[in-house]
């Protein structure tokens, strides 16, 4: 058997056959953008278009069997650039920062080859301008392997949290006004409302479903080892809502961190009385993977907060400031740090910001 990285795609049949209709008709767009809940699949169906755009057995579906195929399937070809949220690069020179972000995102996708099962990113993760960048550098050159390069840039909201984000957005838009005649870029948000209307006009949407409940058991039966049985099965597919990402997030673990974040949100609005207890609870010495998880949880809240307010129109300083006060606490919290302590100082701070 062929080691394939990529999962089979379950369900999303309609979806799979207008997007051939495109690709065999030369019509799907330079420029597209899917849309659609949190782990239903759009990144795994962009990959699939890259796949098909990619194929060396002419336009239409992906034929499965070529060299191009294998290669997509297995995240090695050379012609596809996929651009995931990464932890911001720390370099003070621009171009090292570029370099950086080329690493990181090396690393992020031998770690997609070695688990393809991935997670939702992490809370501090973003496109950082250093991404955008470099994904501009990588649009100007010409294809390795074929005629045609694919860009995927997944969870493209996720540029919203920079302060440079304006400057990102810029550097994006040039090359959505001009994509060269050999590009196709497709990104993929859960949050179109967080993209700057002037990004989100330049691209032909399209809304990727939920699967059902019976497509989400099929996938859990099959693709994880060992599978889940009975109640344990059923609770996880109760708990997707038709989405196969939904399914795997699902853990004790997740829901521990996110019950910490919520508590400290919690105390945090109430006060310093009530924030120093929870940060004195916290854990001194040990378990520093429950602190990382916990910080993780909670930037994912501050972030979720961001979206609403963008939508809404409000401020965004303070929480954007919340926001990398809770990304620096994480990387002192990689070193040799109290956790109560960092703890107490993050809570005062975010009951500044908040
Ligand atoms: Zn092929």
């Amino acid at each position: 058997m062929l080691a394939m990285s990529l999962r089979p795609i379950y369900g999303h049949e309609a979806m799979l056959h207008r997007l051939a209709g495109a690709l065999a008709s030369s019509r799907f767009p330079q420029a597209a953008l899917f849309v659609g809940p949190p782990g239903v699949g759009k990144q795994r169906l962009a990959l699939w278009v890259a796949q098909g755009l990619l194929c060396e057995s002419g336009p239409g579906a992906p034929c499965g069997e070529c060299r191009s195929c294998h290669q997509v399937l297995d995240l090695q070809h050379p012609d596809l650039h996929w651009f995931v949220p990464i932890t911001r690069p720390k370099a003070g020179d621009p171009d090292k920062q570029v370099a950086e972000a080329e690493e990181l995102l090396g690393e992020a996708m031998a770690g997609r080859r070695s688990d393809p099962l991935y997670r939702r990113p992490e809370g501090m993760v973003s496109h950082s301008l250093a991404c955008i960048r470099l994904l501009q550098r990588k649009v100007s050159v010409t294809p390795f392997q074929g005629h045609k390069k694919v860009f995927l840039v997944g969870d493209a909201d996720r540029m919203i949290v920079q302060r440079a984000s304006q400057e990102a957005a810029n550097a994006l838009l040039k090359v959505l006004e001009e994509p060269p005649e050999d590009t196709v870029l497709i990104l993929t948000t859960s949050e179109p409302h967080a993209l700057l209307p002037t990004i989100r006009s330049r691209l032909v949407p399209t809304r990727v479903g939920r699967v059902g409940d019976s497509v989400v058991r099929a996938f859990l039966e099959r693709e994880l080892d060992p599978p889940p049985e009975g109640a344990a099965l059923e609770s996880r597919v109760l708990l997707a809502e038709g989405s196969i990402g939904r399914a795997l997030w699902s853990s004790e673990e997740g829901d521990a961190a996110g019950r910490a974040a919520d508590a400290l949100l919690d105390a945090v609005r109430k006060g310093p009385g009530s924030w120093s207890r929870v940060a004195l609870a916290q854990t001194p010495w040990s378990a520093r993977g429950d602190f990382s998880h916990t910080l993780d949880a909670l930037a994912v809240r501050l972030r979720d907060g961001l979206v609403e307010r963008a939508e809404a129109g409000g401020e965004l300083r303070g929480w954007l400031e919340a926001l990398e006060r809770v990304e620096e606490t994480r990387a002192e919290a990689q070193g040799n740090v109290n956790p109560q302590l960092a703890l107490a100082v993050l809570a005062g701070d975010l009951e500044r910001l908040l």
